[in-house]
């Protein structure tokens, strides 16, 4: 029986690095994931795994040999005048650098998951700058931590666990004794039920609560009507700010309950400002709950080499940066490309009914680990490899600290040994249909 130790869970954006595999035949034993990691870690040994190219010759999907898959797939590239390159979150920094540097070649457009996930939230940084830390550094300090707009106990389940509210840290050596739980969500969730303090505020009112949580930090009263418009008391607000005034050090973890709903990345941008001038009172932190293992990956590395974090497009040569023209769902709904490249993401599933309907009209080829609605759409599936369980890499974790991952096995492939080997072939072999 081969045991490995400090694997990385490639689900969500805590990328928990200390699951244990035991990996015998068949049989996969995995320790100190969550549910959502096990259910992954278990695809490896799935019976539905995609384990040769497919492509689709008179309407139907039928197996063919990986070098006619790979020509298929860089003819759909290199023959579009404006393809979409979109890069899942499941998947390595390193294969997404490829996509976005294709694009780049081809005048496409360069899209990810943030683009219907935590992208608001992206603007709003861009618009106001963020307080941040490490997990660690909160791990360590934070006798306050707010959920806001977020569930973690649902949907990045240790992240309570390993870095916000029960480990013992060093000036929080009692853990959760130590720690202040409130959260901040119109429903009464798992997460609210375990925390301290739960304002359970109108839906889409986080913008007027922020403000008047503002206005009090001024030193000022908030209009009377913001108890109607929010369904929290002035008092509540009240007590909550000098929770978040006199602790030691707060973080705040905003979810998509802030990005999604009304005001979108106007209200990340207040949440941004309030921990600002939390700071002038003590030490206060923000940072998103990266839903998508690597998602914070793509925005790092779209910013370090083209200078936007998302939905760019290279029409013109050049990056440009227009979120609601140049996003994914936008080029899909406006039928703005004429063709598409989806890596470890199944779009057809989370994008709106038109774009999948768009996604079927269009050529479009995907590489991914298992069938889909999208694989059932595509003109060319490539079987993925599983970043983290076959392959080393380098995910970036919810609060942007690059985690490099190594395999317990390998590539079950013998064409490929990653992702990012089959985004270097299908590049190479779309330089050459064009010549270059
Ligand atoms: S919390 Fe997230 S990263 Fe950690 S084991 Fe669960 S799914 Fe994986």
């Amino acid at each position: 029986m081969m045991v490995t130790k400090n694997i990385v869970c490639p689900v969500c954006g805590a990328s928990c690095d200390d699951i244990q595999v035991e990996l015998e035949g068949q049989g996969l034993t995995v320790r100190n994931a969550c549910k959502m990691g096990n259910a992954k870690f278990q695809e490896v040994v799935s019976p539905h795994r995609i384990k040769e190219p497919l492509v689709r010759v008179d309407g139907d999907l039928r197996r063919a040999s990986w070098d006619e898959a790979i020509e298929m797939t860089a003819r759909i590239l290199a023959n579009s005048e404006r393809p979409l390159l979109f890069m899942g979150s499941e998947t390595s920094t390193e294969a997404m650098e490829v996509g976005i540097h294709m694009a780049e070649f081809l005048g496409g457009i360069a899209d990810s998951n943030s683009t219907v996930c935590h992208g608001p939230t992206t603007m709003g940084i861009q618009e106001a700058g963020r307080v941040g830390a490490t997990a660690g550094q909160s791990k360590s300090r934070a006798d306050l931590t707010v959920y806001w707009g977020s569930n973690p106990l649902e949907s990045m389940p240790r992240h309570m666990s390993r870095y916000a509210v029960y480990p013992r840290g060093y000036w929080t050596q009692r853990g959760r004794f130590d720690r202040t739980v409130i959260c901040v969500d119109p429903r009464r969730s798992i997460t609210a039920e375990n925390a301290d303090l739960h304002i359970q505020l109108n839906p889409n009112t986080d913008y007027e609560l922020l403000s008047a949580l503002l206005t009090l930090l001024h030193g000022k009263r908030p209009h009377q009507t913001v108890e109607e418009v929010t369904g929290v008391s002035i008092s509540e607000m009240e007590r909550m700010l000098e929770m978040m005034k006199s602790c030691n050090y707060g973080a705040i973890y905003v979810g998509l309950g802030i990005a999604s709903s009304y005001g979108k990345h106007r209200n990340a941008e207040l949440a941004f400002n309030l921990v600002k001038e939390l700071n002038s009172h003590t030490k206060f932190v923000i940072g998103a709950l990266r839903g998508h293992c690597n998602v914070a990956g793509f925005n790092q590395i779209a910013s370090y080499l083209y200078g936007f974090p998302f939905g760019l497009d290279f029409a013109r040569g050049y990056p440009r940066y227009n979120p609601g023209e140049y996003t994914a769902v936008d080029v899909l709904r406006d039928r703005d490309v004429d063709a598409a490249f989806i890596l470890s993401a199944d779009l057809v599933s989370h994008f709106p009914a038109a774009c999948s309907e768009y996604l079927a009209q269009i050529p479009v080829a995907c590489i991914d680990i298992a069938p889909c609605p999208t694989t059932m759409i595509s003109d060319v599936v490539l079987p993925g490899v599983i970043d983290a369980m076959e392959c080393d890499g380098t995910f970036y974790r919810l609060d942007d600290v690059p985690i490099y991952f190594q395999p317990f096995t390998s590539s079950p492939f013998s064409f490929t040994e990653s992702n990012v080997d089959t985004m270097n072939q299908i590049f190479k072999r779309v330089k050459r249909i064009k010549g270059k």
